[in-house]
């Protein structure tokens, strides 16, 4: 049995594949439509807006994806992330499980979201775009695409939503230290921000309307493209980086697990984390939990139909759970869950049983984040409180079974631009949505 405290892999463990679940899902995944013919989607319909790599990694039915070398000298500025064993967090729970957690805050931006980031930046850049439009919630994306697309010299445009604009400076001051342009949305930079604005000048903006306005800008700019930080099969993808490197780090530390836990915004940080443990669950030797805002409940309370991707209905229609693409959820602290849509293949798989979904609720998020920063340390993303607030429950769970568990949840990041929120809590001004 493991008895260190984390796991650190060498430069040379860094994956060079990453791993596809389209080959393995256990039903074809439902195509693509167009948003005006309602047609299944062909590739080239996508190429307005998505660089041609991209799309072909979209549609790929190869199990394996070699990562390009470029990809992979970026990628080592913060990874191999560490997965870290929470012997401090046991303590205080009792617990004779064992929690592991992989801690994706150690790239610049402090999330996992750079691990599609700088792939999307090299790929475009390799085909000769000049500039990146993209649309971001808590500013999490934004920074990570500031960021990725300064290291390939191109240019970086973000639609933030209004609310998290306001609420978030530093992550907007983040994004202008990288180069990136910020403009709050609803804007009147677009036809679709605009007519959002007439209607309700005082819109807070939701990650759909953003979407809008982002991928609207590059379909009318030449050699401007867009780049969507979740929810695609290509960016989930690029986020299995993160489970493959927990497959060896586990076995390095001769465990198994039994189970583990993510955050769900989109699914990419969860997918990156689980997806390569999916035949393992299949076979049901790992319990895989997806968690989610009961503000913005889209497993546990949508439906599992053809949808929307954006609030203005420019994007291809997506058979996915959702709550409907004009779905705007309560203003919760965890801004990147805030999308009414999840992504397609996760979608599959929790219609399959395969992955299970919780909601939970706001305030018991926040408690389970300050009792891991009071005895592990890091101060997590709100978002990556979700996973924690379940871990703890199932590592109670344990407690009262007598279980030896191994429980493993992915930090997707950490929550130092996020402390106004740590401060509503710790004053009583957050509610329970
Ligand atoms: C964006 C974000 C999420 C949610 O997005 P997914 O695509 O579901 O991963 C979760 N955690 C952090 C820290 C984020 O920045």
């Amino acid at each position: 049995m493991f008895s260190g405290r984390k796991i650190v892999l060498s430069e040379e463990d860094l994956p060079t594949k990453w791993y596809n679940i389209l080959p393995d899902l256990p039903e074809k995944l439902p195509p693509p439509l167009h948003p005006e013919t309602k047609e299944p989607l062909r590739p080239e319909d996508l190429e307005p807006i998505f660089a041609k790599e991209l799309i072909k990694q979209e549609v790929s039915e190869e199990r394996w994806i070699k990562i390009p070398e470029e990809v992979r000298e970026v990628y080592k500025l913060w990874r191999p992330t560490p997965l870290i064993r929470a012997k401090r967090l046991e303590e205080a729970l009792k617990t004779p499980a064992r929690i592991y957690y992989k801690y994706e805050g150690v790239s610049p931006p402090g999330s996992h979201k750079p691990n599609t980031a700088v792939a999307q930046a090299y790929y475009n850049a390799k085909e000769g775009i000049e500039r990146l439009t993209t649309e971001t919630g808590a500013g999490q994306w934004g920074s990570a695409l500031s960021f990725a697309t300064k290291l390939f010299d191109i240019k970086c445009t973000v639609y933030m939503v209004k609310i998290s604009y306001k609420q978030k400076p530093y992550r907007r001051i983040l994004m202008e230290t990288w180069g990136g342009e910020v403009i709050p949305s609803p804007s009147d930079r677009t036809k679709s921000g605009r007519t959002i604005l007439e209607r309700d000048p005082d819109n807070p903006g939701s990650l759909g309307i953003a979407i809008s306005e982002a991928v609207e800008d590059a379909a009318t700019h030449e050699n401007t493209k867009y780049a969507l930080g979740s929810v695609l099969n290509h960016v989930l993808m690029h986020q299995t980086v993160i489970g493959l490197e927990v497959m060896k780090q586990l076995e390095i530390a001769e465990e198994k697990p039994d189970v583990m836990i993510g955050c769900v915004g989109g699914g990419s940080n969860f997918a990156g984390f689980c997806y390569p443990f999916v035949r393992d669950a299949m076979k049901g030797e790992v319990k895989l939990i997806a968690v989610e805002p009961e503000a913005c409940p889209t497993f546990t309370k949508g439906d599992y139909r053809y949808d929307f991707g954006d609030t203005a209905g420019l994007t291809p229609l997506l058979k996915m759970f959702t709550l409907g693409h004009d779905f705007i959820p309560p203003p919760i602290h965890a801004g990147g869950l805030r999308y009414h849509g999840d992504a397609p293949t996760m979608s599959l798989l929790v219609k399959h049983g395969i992955i299970e979904a919780k909601a939970v609720k706001q305030i018991p998020t926040f408690e389970a984040g300050v009792l891991f920063a009071r005895t592990e340390g890091i101060v997590p993303a709100p978002e990556s409180n979700h996973a924690i607030r379940v871990a703890i429950d199932e590592a109670l769970k344990a407690k009262e079974s007598g279980e030896e568990k191994v429980i493993v949840f992915n930090l997707s990041g950490h929550g130092y631009f996020d402390l106004s929120a740590y401060d509503d809590f710790l004053y009583g001004r957050l509610r329970n949505a």
